[in-house]
């Protein structure tokens, strides 16, 4: 039977990788890029501002900036996303630390799991994601088929509109 309530998409082998962590995660993050510089370098890297600034000038590592979290990167990511441009994420936020911009940071988090990316939260996780088989492959993750959910609920809409 054809299910069309969802659509695939590829995470290529190289994969887009979004690098963010807050303020008292940045060094954790800055060393796990150091220790797995070789891998992240055959990939596209890319973070929120300031995160991004400091991996790239600790590893040399070519890491495109986005805004600073707090000035709205976390959302610019979350676009990127929507977009198909990000399908990897390690975002290292702080439970420890209130943050100014907790609501941009739960809608990334929510956002990458609407359209099934992988995000590592933690250290252990991102090290699970990047030594998994599936780096040196193409992955295909399912996405809800926003087409069809546009199209039936305009339909539906239009009955309920006398
Ligand atoms: P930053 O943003 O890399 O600019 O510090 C990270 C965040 O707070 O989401």
């Amino acid at each position: 039977m054809r299910n069309d309530n969802f659509v695939s998409f590829e995470i290529g082998k190289v994969k887009h990788i979004a690098l963010i962590a807050h303020d008292g995660k940045k060094q954790e993050i800055v060393k796990w890029c150091e220790k797995n510089k070789e891998i992240l370098a055959r990939h596209f890297l890319c973070g929120t501002g300031t995160t991004a600034r400091l991996i790239a000038e600790k590893t040399g590592l070519p890491v495109k900036g986005y805004n600073s979290g707090p000035l709205g990167g976390d959302q610019q990511i979350g676009a990127k996303i929507v977009e198909g441009q990000i399908d990897f994420v390690v975002f290292l936020w702080d439970p420890l630390e209130a943050q100014p911009h907790d609501p941009d940071v739960k809608a990334l988090l929510r956002i990458a799991v609407v359209y099934d990316i992988p995000i590592a939260n933690n250290l252990a996780t991102a090290d699970f994601m990047l030594h998994s088989r599936f780096m040196d492959t193409v992955y295909s993750r399912k996405v809800e088929n926003f087409n069809k959910t546009v199209q039936d609920r305009v339909e539906r809409m239009k009955k309920e509109t006398p």
